[in-house]
């Protein structure tokens, strides 16, 4: 029998809804395969923590969390909280501590009907994109001189390290070859002259090593347009962590929104937790009405078991996903049901 033990920071928002949702899914797994079990421990971390106890999680947050397999986030954000406390204290505080370097988002298109793409069907739109997540654009290495000031300037420095850029595109290269799909390097070398160009130099470096993987390498601007007219074109996609982040709202929008998309922040080496959660934010403005769509938190769950090489797992609950909504008929406002996060979640593990 193996046991995960799973952390939950369900969070603020629709946080706490959604995430209610995953883990009855865990509890439906546990029940229908006897050789899995899940011990969960919840935080209660969050925005309404911070506005307690002046901070978003405790000082010795990582050091509570460092022994559990896994952290599965519903989301962190509060009108009245600046979202960069919200964010840096806790989720990239998370990220960067347990250095989660991956993050993985699938864009899968489950039906038709979700995507506003004139004729793109299941199989032209199903890819993954594998993100930088611990530094790039996103490092916070930057300064703010003469504040105030008429020459006022900001500065934000993007760090690309070799250790950093080298290990997210050998992973990358090793999901293409394992799954046996060409791998897109996206980048914007002719304007960012020194970080890009270095992370093309990388590509090219790498790709040597993987002579059975096909490549192709495109500029960011070129990509968006790509996503949104030709997304038959992605298989496995490696970026930086500010295109990633970009690049994955358009695949979520070609998906069905962010009521669908999820991601995961892994630490391939596991000498560290990794983390599941939806891609969306705390949604303040649909919050504590039952009108979340739970799905984005219950595919996190597929990536986990994935994770936790129950792959066949995996499998089944993204086909759940899509059974449910093929059939259409429980599901939540933004796909234009009547359901309520509630029902939607009840009726998924019905299906399970
Ligand atoms: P945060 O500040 O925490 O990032 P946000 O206001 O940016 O929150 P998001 O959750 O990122 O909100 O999403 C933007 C909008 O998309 C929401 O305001 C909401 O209307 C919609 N949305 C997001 N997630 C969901 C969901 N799971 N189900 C339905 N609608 C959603
Ligand atoms: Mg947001």
């Amino acid at each position: 029998m193996k046991k995960h033990k799973i952390a939950l920071i369900p969070g603020d928002g629709i946080g706490p809804e959604v995430v209610a949702e995953g883990v009855k899914v865990l509890k439906a797994i546990e029940q229908a395969d006897e050789n899995l079990s899940f011990e969960f421990t919840e935080f209660p971390w969050g925005c309404e923590y911070y506005l307690e106890n002046g901070k978003m999680m405790d000082e010795d947050g990582l050091e509570q969390l460092k022994d559990f397999d896994v952290i599965y986030l519903g989301a962190v954000g509060y009108p009245g909280v600046p979202d960069h406390i919200s964010l840096w204290d806790l989720l990239l505080k998370i990220r960067k501590g347990f250095d989660q370097y991956v993050n993985l988002r699938p864009v899968t298109l489950l039906n038709p009907s979700l995507t506003p793409l004139k004729n793109k069907t299941e199989k032209d739109i199903d890819f993954l994109v594998i993100r930088e997540n611990s530094e790039g654009e996103y490092a916070g290495a930057g300064d703010w001189l003469f504040k105030g000031k008429p020459e006022e300037v900001a500065l934000q420095t993007g760090v690309f390290s070799r250790k950093g850029t080298e290990r997210i595109i050998r992973y990358a290269f090793e999901e293409a070859r394992k799954r046996k799909k060409t791998l897109t390097s996206i980048s914007k070398a002719n304007a960012l002259n020194y970080s890009m160009v270095f992370w093309d130099e990388v590509f090219e470096e790498v790709s040597k090593e993987y002579p059975d993987v096909g490549t192709y390498s495109y500029l960011v601007d070129a990509a968006s347009m790509f996503f949104v007219m030709q997304p038959e074109r992605f298989e496995i996609v490696v970026t930086s962590n500010l295109f990633g982040d970009i690049l994955t709202d358009i695949g979520a929008a070609i998906t069905g929104g962010m009521g669908l998309a999820t991601g995961a922040n892994i630490n391939p080496d596991r000498e560290f937790p990794s983390m599941f959660e939806p891609v969306h934010g705390s949604a303040p403005d649909i919050s504590g009405k039952g009108l979340a769509n739970p799905i984005a938190a219950i595919w996190s769950i597929a990536q986990m078991m994935d994770f936790f090489g129950e792959e066949e797992w995996g499998k089944q609950i993204v086909t759940t996903i899509k059974k449910l909504i093929d059939e259409g008929e429980q599901l939540t406002p933004d796909l234009g049901g009547k359901a309520s996060t509630e029902e939607l979640g009840s009726h998924f593990t019905n299906l399970l």
